[in-house]
């Protein structure tokens, strides 16, 4: 049975490590969304909660109603505009609403009114990286329709960071001196949102002056640093992945595995099947790249992956049918090696970890 097996005790420990680089005062928003990064929203955030943290962030209705369903009384954000059929639930569930505009602003003070509720908006501006809301300069008018409204409140103000994992600071300092003009021309005319925020995990752990009033560490949480820089504090992975031998079997010189043929034998050797593929979340983009840890060593996989299995070689040595082999973290390659190697990042490498990988977690 593919497995992940997820470390609580890291969580928490990663938890402890981030927290000691911001002031007391300054409040955690843990990035939970796309399953937690694949390792499970609901058990990541009940963790969370209990320790304190207060705020999540999400990326769809869906997950943030999820979370409320299973008993998260913390605050939560949905990071992009929600769509107006969706307003009126969220905004009784309590749910924090991302608005760009003065449209997006009408919809949710319409639903509000409706509810006889108000609306909790964060208001998103671009300062740089160029995917969701109005420039940070231009956003007075539209913070003004919010400042003003009856049914909304100005909950928080917020802008999210390019290039914050780059060795380079110099984007990301561009990008705060925006914001902070921003800020300033709010103040000017007598605006204050209740919560500033704008750093990821790589802005919390590499900037101080990002952190505002609230960070928004995903990656970080679950024991990465994102991609171009390792500094302090040291994060522990908490996920590992294990799989099973299904089948095995000497294959001769000149015999090829899997599709395409891509591997043939130059001497005689014992391929063993493991119960794990690209259906599973294992990159494709790794067929006869990637390593795995099976019988006491690092073991390279021969051929394709196919959806459901891939071969791995394990010379002379033995292995049985049955025996766990592990594919990330321990001794296995953990998710930036995995990134690095199929061309992508840790995050899509956990992200991609699939359903039908059962969860297991150590508390
Ligand atoms: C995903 C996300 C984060 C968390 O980013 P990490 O790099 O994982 O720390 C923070 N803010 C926004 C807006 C996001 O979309």
């Amino acid at each position: 049975m593919a497995q992940a097996i997820i470390d609580l005790n890291k969580l928490r420990r990663n938890l402890g490590r981030l927290r000691q680089h911001v002031q007391p005062s300054v409040r955690i928003m843990a990035a939970v969304k796309a399953n937690a990064y694949g390792h499970g929203m609901v058990k990541i955030s009940q963790t969370l909660q209990s320790e304190g943290v207060n705020w999540f962030a999400v990326a769809t209705p869906t997950e943030a109603l999820s979370l409320r369903s299973a008993g998260i009384t913390a605050n939560i954000l949905v990071l992009s505009p929600s769509s107006p059929n969706k307003l009126s639930e969220l905004i009784e569930a309590d749910i924090c609403l991302t608005v760009l505009d003065e449209a997006s602003i009408q919809q949710a003070e319409e639903a509000a009114r409706q509810l006889n509720s108000k609306a909790r908006l964060h208001l998103k501006v671009d300062t740089g990286m160029g995917r969701l809301g109005e420039a940070a300069s231009a956003s007075l008018k539209t913070a003004m329709q919010i400042d003003k409204s009856k049914t909304a409140t100005f909950e928080g103000y917020y802008t999210h960071f390019a290039c914050a994992d780059d060795t380079d600071p110099s984007y990301t300092q561009m990008q705060l001196e925006r914001f902070n003009e921003a800020i300033a021309m709010l103040k000017k005319n007598g605006i204050e949102a209740e919560i500033l925020h704008a750093a990821n995990s790589a802005a919390l752990i590499t900037n101080s002056e990002s952190h505002f009033d609230m960070v928004r560490p995903g990656i970080a949480l679950y024991g990465y640093h994102g991609s171009n820089y390792t500094i302090e504090p040291s994060l522990e992975p908490i996920l590992e992945l294990h799989a099973n031998v299904t089948f095995v079997k000497r294959v001769s010189a000149g015999q090829s595995i899997s599709y395409s043929a891509t591997w043939t034998a130059e001497k005689d050797t014992t391929i063993a099947s493991v119960r794990y593929g690209y259906g599973d979340g294992y990159p494709r983009a790794l067929s006869n790249k990637g390593e795995v840890w099976a019988a006491g060593k690092l073991r390279p996989i021969r051929g394709r992956v196919c959806m459901d299995q891939f071969m791995i070689d394990l010379g002379d040595d033995g292995i049985q049918v049955g025996d766990a082999v592990v594919l990330l973290g321990g001794h296995a390659p953990d998710a930036d090696d995995l990134g690095k190697l199929s061309g992508t990042i840790s995050y899509e490498v956990l992200t991609s970890v699939s359903e039908r990988v059962e969860k297991h977690y150590i508390y």
